[in-house]
């Protein structure tokens, strides 16, 4: 097989949704793992809908995923001699014709064929009419009217369509404005693509391009229609890649989740980028649609917490300790540590930085959970947390073992038992009942703060 070459071409019209993410992330994982090209083409030819800050949000979304295109981006705006001369051609060889019909006609043949159960197919006398009018016109692509269109999608398999069956699409307006399903053939042979992997939507648009190949000359590559993603609300589906980010997904969880949405390996769940990219293989997508879950989703986001690399989740988690109020340097060593002590727990990003927030408020401003306090903060528990932290100052060498030492050693001389101090000290470091190792808690709080918020624990 010749060199792979996958195109991404997005309508800069919003933002890149799930669906979109869907199909860059397979085009992508194909490229990489054929060892090919994943091209970018910004379909902006609808000058009132397309605008340049969704162009920079669908590239910025990309980034975070980690989608790298090869060569220069193609913006199908500054394409359009090409898409002119390509027009011309069609217009020589008869391929297209003037279509006279006002949307009043095309309207009422609509209704009439509707009305007799049937679907509408447009076809009018213009495209046998050898007169010319001076009326407003489009042109419209000749169909064969004989045989049919026959494909073999990599996805949805054989597809064949009777010829009789498939529109005189519109390729062109009058000024010679050319429409989708022209300019994506004429721009696609452009990028020599050998492999179209878009949405199922597209299906039904797939023959009319093979066609438009045909009356060009043209290559027709191979197709893959991806199946399509259901379940949630419309809105969560057509949420942006960026709000899934603020939510506290990591890129490596999102890939993981989405690449499983049409795509399997075995009963596989977790996989890292790299993974995905040496497993993917076309022929393993299946067919039936995929549904979105978020219970699922931040499962797997879970486990891509708890698998990372810490320099990453230490370097992730500043932008949204930062939403907590916490201003902190993602080389503290402080905060790396705080990570490891809470990366078990969360299932997003969100979630891990409230969970570490405690390590770094100031000690006098450690908010404790009502109920916890209630429970655990009686005056008889007050006082044993004074005696703990009195002890500790002859702690020297801060660590889990001298810490244990200690704290056992103060709990024997008092005839107390781990549990009597363990939960009321856990309140006074951390605000809550839950949470990390006291051990290890008090390490990465270090000697001072450990000591302060046992000596100080408030009654209110
Ligand atoms: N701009 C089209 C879309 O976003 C591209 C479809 C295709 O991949 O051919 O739906
Ligand atoms: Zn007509």
């Amino acid at each position: 097989m010749s060199e792979v070459r996958v195109r991404f071409a997005p309508s800069p019209t919003g933002v890149l949704h799930l669906g979109g993410a869907r199909t860059a992330l397979f085009n992508y994982l194909f490229a990489r793992h054929e060892g090919g090209k994943f091209l970018l083409r910004i379909e902006d030819t609808d000058r009132e809908r397309s605008t340049d800050e969704s162009t920079k949000a669908i590239i910025d979304a990309m980034a975070w995923m980690g989608l790298h295109h090869d060569e220069e981006i193609v913006y199908q705006s500054k394409r359009i001699d090409a898409h002119q001369a390509a027009l011309d051609k069609l217009i020589s060889q008869k391929s297209v014709y003037k279509c006279y019909c006002t949307p009043e006609e095309r309207n009422a043949a609509r209704e009439k064929a509707e009305s007799e159960g049937g679907s509408y197919i447009h076809r009018c006398d213009c495209r046998d009419a050898d007169t010319e009018k001076s009326l407003p016109y489009v042109w419209r692509f000749r169909m064969p009217q004989e045989g049919e269109t026959v494909f073999d999608d990599i996805v949805q398999g054989t597809i064949a369509t009777a010829n009789r069956e498939i529109e005189d699409l519109v390729v062109a307006r009058q000024d010679g404005s050319p429409l989708y399903n022209f300019v994506v053939v004429v721009d696609d042979a452009f990028q020599r693509v050998t492999h179209v992997i878009r949405g199922k939507d597209h299906l039904t648009n797939t023959p009319k391009q093979i066609q438009i190949y045909k009356a060009l000359g043209l290559p027709v590559p191979q197709f893959a229609h991806l199946p399509l993603i259901l379940g949630l609300s419309k809105r969560l589906r057509s949420a942006g890649v960026e709000s899934y980010r603020d939510q506290g997904y990591l890129a490596s969880g999102l890939n993981n989740y989405i690449s499983r949405l049409g795509w399997s390996y075995g009963d596989q769940e977790i996989f890292t980028f790299d993974e995905i990219i040496e497993k993917f293989e076309l022929k393993n997508v299946n067919r039936s649609e995929g549904s979105l879950d978020l219970q699922k989703m931040e499962w797997v986001n879970q486990q891509h917490i708890q698998n990372s690399d810490g320099a990453l989740l230490t370097r992730e988690v500043v932008p949204f300790l930062k939403k907590e109020g916490i201003d902190i340097d993602g080389d503290s060593s402080k905060l790396a540590a705080a990570v490891e002590t809470m990366r078990a727990r969360a299932k997003t990003m969100v979630e891990l930085a409230q969970n570490l927030k405690f390590y770094f408020v100031a000690d006098d401003a450690l908010e404790y959970d009502e109920m916890a306090r209630k429970k655990f903060f009686t005056d008889d528990a007050i006082a044993k947390l004074k005696g703990m932290a009195a002890a500790l100052e002859t702690v020297t060498d801060w660590t889990e073992e001298a810490i244990a030492e200690c704290v056992n050693a103060y709990i024997a001389g008092h005839n107390l038992k781990l549990k009597d101090v363990a939960q009321p000290a856990r309140v006074a470091l951390v605000g809550r009942a839950a949470g990390p190792g006291l051990w290890e808690t008090m390490v990465v709080l270090g000697k001072a703060s450990s000591i302060q918020r046992l000596a100080t624990a408030r009654t209110e």
